[in-house]
Formats: structure tokens, C-alpha cells, sequence
């Protein structure tokens, strides 16, 4: 099964055929400039927002990336997400913070600005250029409300409403011309998740296998480093041991 909004050419596409009803804008353009703000929330992995950017980059599209410094699937830092991201910014993207204020314990405002500023510092360095937006990971989940006040608010009400804002969280498919015609003359938001696109615009769990799948074959070429590992392994890569080993487990 496929959706036909998932798949990359065609968002891309439609991406394109908004601009001629609105021009493109970044976070860091501000929440009252005429235009329609294009953010990314990076959830699972920093590959699929390459990706999305190498495509938007085709069709001289610039926009919003946010990533979170607390994520259990990927860490920003890391050799192969660092280049990534660095390279993103120097094409002209902006990388914003995705900050999730449940990733630790303490919940007091103080407490959850203090760390907002510590992760914002850790993805300057990252991307080698200022951090000056944010956007909250998860807010009707955690409930959680607040402001830093030297980054912009992606959730600010001049620029998240039901009739200005549009996300396709939960893969849910936006009609993004007829977004843009709607909002003409005015500031919109649109949110699109890169994981959720791809060659193929499979579904839910589709975005998941991949990351699954990409990390297996990573994790292999790392340990291939190491002779013991390599010999051990043989010609077989570990893709091909986790399928022999799920067979043996459901036959035994
Ligand atoms: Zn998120």
C-alpha cells in the first residue's frame, strides 16, 4: 500500500506549486512577515531530513529543520548526523531546536529554559550557525507551555491557529496548494515530518523499518572494523543474521 501525499516527488511538488500562491518562508523570517513558514520536526532520524533537504534544495526551496538533542534514535552529534546537519545549514536551511520538556524530570519554567539554552548552544555547535527558533516535541502530550524568550515560538498564536496552521502529524495528508490558496496574503504555518516521506510514500510502519533497516546496516559496517566481529560475521551481512535468527526464534 501506498499514499500518494507520502511520496517524495509529489510533496516536493506540491511544495512548489504552493509558491504560486505564497513565498517560503523560515522561523527565523519572524511570524508577521506575508508568507507560509515550512517547518520540520525531526522525530526518529537525521537522514530522512537530509534527504528532504537535498529535494527542496532542487527546487530552490529553504526552510525550517528543528532537531532534538534528547532523542532516543538519534543523537546530533554523532560523525554521520553532524555532517549532515553542518551541511545543511550551509545550504541555506535553518536549523531550529526541537525541544521536548519531558525529557528530564524538572518541569519548573527556570529549570526547562536553562536547558532549552544548553541544548540550543550544543546545536550551534553542530551546525556552526546561530539558533534562534524552536519548536515544542509533543505538546498536547506533555501539556507543557512556555516561552524562551530570545528564540522564536513556533507555537506562537500569530502563527498557529486552526485556520493558519497545518501539520501532517500521524500521516495524516495535507493538500498543500489549496493550504497555501487559502492563506494567501496572510502568515501560515505548514509542518511536514521528513520520516513520514519517501520513494515509495509507504505508511505507518514503513518510516520505522527503514530507520530499522539503515541502522543494521551502519551498525555492521562500524563493527566491520573490528576483526573479531568480521570473522565472526563472515560473508553474511547482519541484515541477513537478523532474519535467520527471527526465523530460528518463531520456529523454536
Ligand atoms: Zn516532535
Amino acid at each position: 500500500m501506498t499514499i500518494d501525499g507520502f511520496k517524495l516527488d509529489n510533496v516536493i511538488n506540491a511544495i512548489d506549486a504552493a509558491r504560486s500562491y505564497v513565498r517560503i518562508l523560515k522561523l527565523q523570517d519572524g511570524l508577521t512577515e506575508e508568507g507560509m513558514i515550512l517547518r520540520h520536526d525531526v522525530d526518529l532520524d537525521v537522514e530522512p531530513a537530509y534527504v528532504f533537504s537535498k529535494r527542496l534544495e532542487e527546487v530552490d526551496v529553504r526552510s525550517t529543520f528543528l532537531f532534538l538533542t534528547t532523542c532516543e534514535t538519534y543523537n546530533v552529534s554523532s560523525t554521520r548526523n553532524r555532517r549532515m546537519i553542518r551541511q545543511m545549514a550551509e545550504s541555506g536551511f535553518e536549523i531550529g531546536l526541537h525541544f521536548d520538556p519531558v525529557a528530564d524530570d524538572s518541569t519548573d519554567e527556570t529549570s526547562l529554559v536553562r536547558r532549552a539554552l544548553s541544548e540550543k548552544s550544543q546545536l550551534e555547535d553542530v551546525c556552526g550557525t546561530a539558533v534562534t527558533s524552536m519548536s515544542l516535541h509533543n505538546p498536547g502530550i506533555s501539556g507543557l507551555e512556555f516561552r524562551v524568550d530570545s528564540l522564536v515560538n513556533a507555537y506562537d498564536p500569530r502563527i498557529f491557529g486552526p485556520d493558519i496552521y497545518a501539520s501532517d502529524s500521524r500521516m495524516r495528508e495535507v493538500d498543500i496548494p489549496e493550504f497555501a490558496a487559502r492563506n494567501k496574503g496572510r502568515t501560515s504555518q505548514l509542518l511536514l515530518h521528513p520520516m513520514h516521506y519517501s520513494h515509495a510514500g509507504e505508511p505507518y510502519p514503513a518510516p520505522m523499518i527503514e530507520y530499522a533497516l539503515r541502522h543494521i546496516t551502519n551498525l555492521d559496517e562500524d563493527f566491520c572494523k573490528n576483526s573479531a566481529y568480521k570473522s565472526a560475521r563472515r560473508d553474511v551481512t547482519l541484515i541477513e543474521h537478523v532474519n535467520e535468527f527471527t526465523k530460528r526464534k518463531r520456529s523454536s
